[in-house]
């Protein structure tokens, strides 16, 4: 009889918990490690909801992990039982010309996606809370989707507990070291573990853990604020998640009950985290200048005063691509970070690609892209 691989995940967060239950899927032995539980709200996966877009802004390689994504979102569903992700559309608005949505544009009809394009007209008619300035158009992804991000990592680490997989909650892993003879070493407060294969999956916290990586993580405060319609109609047309990138990158997503609109921004409004176990939770009102301005020019009918807002972090490559691959030098220890604000949607196929790269050393999947210089080709 063949022994199972005993596979440590440390993080049992966005990527983690997918791991876990791919891994467990797949019939390892596996071993989970979080310095919290699953969906907790400290990390990369707080604030309710997450857009699953089925077209991509930027590199085309995305698309079949976008594919894959959603047969396994579905997969995960149906194993589980629980209502993670609700399809509802998307909205990408930008302006028509420019290279992003020239890009998005080409690739979503070679690749043959859902989408059709709606002229400022249009979209006036059949979603209203939005404005469009001249010369922008929107693209409405027929497949997008909004995702329940803590739902989502409690289904996948209950999932992967259920098919045997053990979670070490309030357990921070110390040190991920290659052990003497093979193998690795997972050091926490609690003792160490020996397994064969490491997953390392920890998100905003990874210089902590692993401070040498071969290319940088930028690890950033990501504020988000939640805002009341005061038309008792803003939901109609079934309100769409969206991203637009006029008068600043920002993304929205309408509450999943119904009750209020989030909105975030992007990369250069995030200060930096220089410790992540000190994250600044709390959000101050000079902090909500721009959100009045977006909402001012673009979705007046919001209400600028927020109801709520909230401060999580993330880690972003200069490329924005993730580094997923093997550790240079290190067959036995993986890594997946650097999510660049976009991870979720591609959240179980990562789960995937880890168990490939841990119980098989590599990966039919097309993710050579995301090896950058220094991480090994998955
Ligand atoms: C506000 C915001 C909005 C976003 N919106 C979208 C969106 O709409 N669509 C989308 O696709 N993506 C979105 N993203 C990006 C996406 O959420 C992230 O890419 C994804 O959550 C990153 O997952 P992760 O597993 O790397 O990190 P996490 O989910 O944070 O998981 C890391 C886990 O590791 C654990 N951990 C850390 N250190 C240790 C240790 N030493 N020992 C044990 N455990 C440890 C943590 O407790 C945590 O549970 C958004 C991100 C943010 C912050």
């Amino acid at each position: 009889m063949r022994i199972p691989k005993r596979v440590a995940v440390i993080g049992a967060g966005s990527m983690g918990s997918q791991a876990m239950w791919r891994l467990a899927a797949r019939g390892a032995e596996v071993i989970g490690y979080d310095r919290y539980a699953p969906g907790h709200d400290r990390g990369a996966a707080g604030g309710e909801s997450r857009i699953y877009r089925a077209v991509h802004l930027g590199e085309p390689a995305y698309i079949p992990l976008l594919r894959l994504a959603d047969r396994m979102w579905e997969q995960l569903q149906a194993e589980t039982g629980r209502s993670l992700r609700r399809r509802s559309g998307s909205l990408v608005m930008g302006e028509a010309s420019s290279p992003s949505m020239s890009l998005l544009l080409s690739t979503s009809t070679a690749q043959g996606l859902d989408h059709e394009v709606l002229e400022r007209e249009e979209l006036a008619r059949r979603y209203p809370q939005h404005r469009l300035p001249d010369g922008h158009i929107a693209v409405l992804d027929r497949l997008g989707a909004v995702i329940r991000p803590e739902a989502s990592i409690q289904a996948a680490a209950g999932r992967a507990e259920h098919l045997g997989a053990r979670l070490h909650r309030y357990a921070t892993v110390r040190e991920v070291v290659p052990a003497v003879g093979g193998g690795v070493r997972v050091v926490t407060d609690q003792g160490t573990d020996h397994v064969d294969v490491a997953v390392v999956t920890v998100g905003p916290w990874i210089n902590t853990l692993l401070p040498d990586l071969p290319q940088a993580v930028d690890v950033r405060r990501v504020v988000c604020s939640w805002h009341l319609p005061t038309r008792h109609d803003w939901f109609a047309g079934g309100a769409p998640p969206f991203v637009r990138a006029v008068p600043h990158d920002c993304f929205g997503i309408p509450s999943p009950d119904g009750i209020s609109v989030k909105l975030g921004l992007s990369f250069k409004y995030h200060a930096p985290v220089p410790e992540p176990e000190r994250l600044d939770r709390t959000v101050r009102p000079e902090e909500l200048g721009t959100f009045r301005e977006l909402i001012d020019e673009l979705m007046p009918d919001l209400n600028p005063d927020p109801i709520r807002m909230s401060a999580y972090m993330e880690g972003y490559t200069q490329s924005g691509n993730p580094l997923v691959g093997h550790l240079p030098g290190e067959d036995d220890i993986i890594v997946m970070a650097g999510f660049s604000g976009s991870g979720f949607k591609i959240a179980p196929a990562m789960g995937e690609i880890a168990a490939d790269l841990a119980l098989d050393g590599t990966t039919r999947l097309p993710v050579a892209f995301l090896a950058p210089a220094g991480v090994g080709a998955a």
